[in-house]
């Protein structure tokens, strides 16, 4: 069996490479950066450091089950906290409600803001949030939905259809829901898709699921940026070889498929299998045979982007959460907006305060980070966007009580650095997940034409997230395995 080369250390390629690895599979990442991780990245500025990617983690069984392919167990590795609260949201009228961990607890948090009625109405939403995980995490979220016999499920489809999985979301929640707080707080997670409420359909409230009733994880040491560090050390342990700090260039090809990776060092790596686990619509200009194009990139659809600003502070903030969502009095306007490439009228704010991660600050200090949803850049030109956002925020941020922010340490991500970090249109999640976007309609997972080539992470499917790519990643390897070269 010929070794098998995985481009791209994000969090779908390692855990491809952890699984073949974990398999006995011969195996070499090859990561154009110095670190593993991609989105789930790091940074400092002076003494602070930064997550620069997801600030949680959601399903950590999905993970877990990546260690446990290696024979690894990741509660010894990478132990884990549950967050408490897992969000803050806080609303333009200065209410605010906590999402808690358990039914009754969180029932009692609706009751205090919303009544007894919609308490009750909440119970019935959140059965129905876990009905339609049940029916589809099995059948088409941890599946190999890039085949279209994966979609042909005649029985979860029905059943999805009657729990209002093909409704729109928004349609959704407002069938159980009337406090609009409170549908807010169910339906925002649509934009982790790269949709407005209005445009993605109830299917999608399973991320509600996930993260509102599931709950939120963050590593007990080293912030998220220890899940790919601990994962590339499984990995490796596992018998896998890492070359950071190099680029694949091409994917060479015979007769019989592919053949091998052309790295920018001159370097060849013979492979009987390659998994592309990075960008998809750059690889296919001129990483790619020829033989690999995909008419499912044709007309790409990407998703918003997001302008990140990381701030060191020299105190810590007595009661912030560790995530706390700003909502603002507009709503569906700046989804609107969004869609149309222009910043939203009112943004909605996601703040982190990543207490719990002791080596983001010295003692006394702590970090905040500030994400807004922006458009990409394929939605409109972004000028001297960056500059105008960064002022409004940094007055917003002082009206909600964060203080004077301006003189603090900061680090920029706007749109062009995403594009400069290599993610096409300048957003870091990809295409969106609009239907003709996912499952089978998302790019193949594997080459039609060219044999042994192979995709993961967040251009294919399931998509993006953390425990989509990580799912990706265990689908890539099982092909790998089920088809010896
Ligand atoms: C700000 C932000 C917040 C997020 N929040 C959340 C969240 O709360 N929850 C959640 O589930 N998800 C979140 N995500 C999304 C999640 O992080 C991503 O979907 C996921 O990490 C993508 O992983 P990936 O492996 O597909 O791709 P990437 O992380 O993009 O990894 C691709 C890797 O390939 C490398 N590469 C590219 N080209 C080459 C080449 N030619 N040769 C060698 N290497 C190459 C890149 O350097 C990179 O390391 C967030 C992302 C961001 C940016």
């Amino acid at each position: 069996m010929r070794p098998t080369v995985v481009i791209g250390a994000g969090l779908g390629g390692l855990a491809t490479a952890v699984r073949l690895a974990g398999a006995g599979r011969e195996v070499t990442l090859v990561e154009a950066r110095q670190t593993p991780g991609g989105c789930c990245g790091t940074a400092t500025r002076g003494e602070y450091r930064f997550d620069t990617g997801p600030s949680v983690l959601t399903m950590p069984e999905v993970l877990a089950d990546v260690f446990a392919a290696a024979g690894e167990d990741m509660r010894t590795l990478l132990p884990l906290r549950r967050l408490d609260p897992f969000y803050r949201l806080r609303y333009h009228d200065g209410s605010h409600l906590d999402i808690v961990a358990g039914r009754e607890a969180m029932a009692e948090r609706v009751r205090e803001l919303c009544g007894a009625a919609e308490a009750d109405r909440y119970l019935r939403f959140r059965a129905r949030l876990g009905e339609l995980f049940a029916v589809e995490w099995p059948a088409f979220i941890d599946r190999d939905m890039t085949r279209l016999r994966g979609l042909v499920q005649p029985g979860a489809l029905a059943r999805l259809a009657a729990l209002g999985g093909f409704r729109r979301l928004d349609r959704l929640a407002e069938a159980h829901l009337t406090d609009p707080r409170l549908i807010r707080a169910h339906t925002f997670q649509s934009l982790y898709v790269g949709l407005s409420p209005r445009r993605a359909l109830g299917v999608y409230a399973v991320i509600a699921h996930m993260d509102t009733v599931g709950g939120v994880f963050f590593p007990e040491h080293g912030g998220m940026h220890a899940v790919p560090r601990a994962l590339a050390a499984v990995a490796e342990k596992a018998g896998a070889q890492i070359r950071y700090g190099t680029r694949a260039v091409k994917v060479e090809t015979d007769s019989s498929g592919v053949s091998a990776v052309r790295l920018d060092t001159g370097e060849r790596l013979a492979a009987g299998h390659v998994v592309v686990a990075c960008d998809l619509p750059r690889a296919h200009a001129g990483l790619l045979p020829a033989g690999a194009g995909d008419w499912r990139l044709r007309r790409p659809r990407y998703s918003p982007s997001c302008l990140v600003l990381h701030f060191g502070l020299d105190r810590r903030l007595d009661g912030q959460a560790h995530h706390t969502l700003h909502l603002g009095r507009e709503w569906s306007s700046t989804f609107a907006a969004l869609a149309a490439g222009r910043p939203q009228p009112d943004p909605s704010l996601l703040v982190t305060y990543p207490e719990a991660d002791t080596t983001a600050a010295p003692a006394g200090h702590a970090t905040l980070t500030v994400l807004e949803p922006t458009p990409n850049l394929r939605a409109g030109r972004w000028g001297d966007l960056t500059e105008r956002l960064q002022e409004r925020l940094l007055s917003r941020l002082a009206d909600l009580g964060y203080g004077d922010l301006a003189a603090a340490p900061r680090l920029v991500f706007d749109p062009p650095a995403w594009v400069r970090r290599g993610h096409s249109a300048g957003t870091p999640f990809a295409l969106d997940h609009r239907l003709s976007q996912t499952a089978w309609f998302r790019p193949a997972a594997a080459s039609r034409r060219v044999p042994g080539l192979h995709f993961a992470g967040m251009y294919t499917a399931p998509g993006v997230g953390v425990p989509p790519v990580l799912i990706s990643g265990k689908l890539a390897a099982r092909r790998v395995l089920e088809n010896p070269r």
